[in-house]
């Protein structure tokens, strides 16, 4: 079932409130060093804009933790987004309040209006229900295009919603939805699943859910050590979790019971320490030396991923393969980012360093889709219901 989307309301001379995430990184003079997440929300802007809504715009920024912070202001956002939509955006200094609504009153159709950070008051975390009924107070429609954000119920993701009777999706939220959905719900054979990153702990429900779709499932990165160390082998210095062998050895169980084939490295890039001027050497999983740790695939498993790769219909890939923000680290997840965008798969990429990864290698371009949320993608993936989705009501 598809979530009733921006495209489905009348939006003319409505107010409509857009959650959005404009969370961009801030250099210490206050300007904006990368405004990817402000370009990823401008189709659902424009198409509010070119549809005669006078426009509200929500967001987080930074962690003030519920105080007001100059900082964290989302003031710096105006001016590039005035310029991103080549017209004027004004900006209220408080997100709830009477001056907001006076503001909100003097909207003309294809107006807009940026609030500043929702972070400024602690109860937009808390979910407290009058804050949420005072951000609703001046709004006819309710449009989430946040999906970062919508793991969490908070006021602006989950309580508005209690208050404005029309609600629906941003763009970018039905896109998320559509192709997280299907990777869910119609998963395509062979269906190759790529899980890396530091802990098998973070990742448990989503390896888990894997289970009941996935035909292989590729481990990488730390948490490989904590899966070899489970069956027994010496990691040496790798970094593992020490209290979750028996998690592991209960996910290789039920990869063993759903037919899954779960692939753990044969080899790996090793070094003495995790610095800048350390050196790789390749050894088989059997044969880590005592004093070294583990930092990246080697090359028979990344051939063998590859390979695996090269078959799938459908790819996920959430954590990276190794330290690949170190150089001399980075060639395993190189190549398998290069692999996932050579393929013939749909291909979803979701998590803020296997994103980053597939910038890195300039493969972006030929991913299906990559997603915009780090912890709400793995948590869809997972099978858990997402607040802010389920507060969104279904197409008819
Ligand atoms: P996650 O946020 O769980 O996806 O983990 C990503 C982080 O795991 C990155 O910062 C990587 O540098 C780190 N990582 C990946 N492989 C290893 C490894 N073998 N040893 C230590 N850290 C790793």
């Amino acid at each position: 079932m598809a979530k009733l989307s921006i495209r489905d309301l009348d939006l003319k001379d409505k107010v409509v409130f857009m959650r959005v995430d404009f969370n961009v990184p801030l250099n210490d003079a206050g300007e904006i060093t990368d405004d990817t997440r402000i370009k990823a929300s401008l189709p659902s802007i424009l198409y509010a804009l070119r549809n005669d809504a006078k426009l509200i715009l929500a967001s987080h920024l930074g962690r003030p933790k519920g105080k007001p912070n100059p900082k964290m202001s989302l003031q710096p956002v105006t001016v590039r987004l005035a310029q991103l939509l080549n017209r004027p955006v004004s900006f209220a200094r408080d997100c709830v309040g009477p001056e907001l609504e006076r503001n909100a009153a003097e909207l003309k159709p294809g107006g807009v209006l940026l609030l500043e950070n929702l972070r400024f008051h602690k109860e937009e975390e808390g979910n407290d229900p009058d804050f949420a009924r005072q951000l609703a107070a001046p709004a006819n429609v309710y449009i989430n295009d946040a999906f970062g954000s919508a793991h969490r119920a908070h006021a602006s993701t989950e309580g508005i919603t209690h208050y404005v009777p029309v609600r629906a999706a941003g763009l970018l939220m039905e896109k998320e939805l559509e192709y997280l959905g299907k990777a869910l719900q119609n998963p395509l054979h062979p269906y190759v699943a790529i899980v890396g990153g530091a802990k098998v702990s973070d990742k448990i429900k989503f390896l888990q859910n894997l289970m009941g779709f996935a035909d292989t499932v590729l481990i990488g990165g730390a948490m490989a050590y904590t899966f070899l160390k489970a069956q027994g082998l010496d990691v040496g210095q790798s970094r593992y979790e020490p209290d979750k062998l028996d998690l592991a050895r209960e996910v290789l169980q039920l990869a063993k019971q759903k037919n899954v084939k779960f692939k753990l490295p044969q080899d790996h890039v090793v070094a003495a320490k995790l610095d800048a001027s350390a050196q790789g050497e390749i050894v088989n999983s059997s044969s880590i030396p005592a004093d070294r740790l583990g930092v990246d695939i080697g090359p028979a498993t990344t051939a063998e991923y590859v390979a695996e790769i090269r078959q799938a219909r459908m790819i996920i890939w959430n954590g990276p393969m190794g330290v690949f923000e170190m150089d001399q680290f980075s060639k395993g997840t190189m190549e398998i980012a290069r692999a996932v965008a050579a393929s013939d798969a749909v291909s979803i990429v979701g998590g803020g360093d296997s994103v980053a990864a597939v910038h890195k290698a300039g493969v972006a371009d030929n991913i299906t889709h990559i997603s915009t949320g780090g912890g709400a993608s793995l948590e869809f993936l997972s099978g858990l219901k997402l607040p802010g989705v389920e507060a969104l009501p279904e197409k008819p």
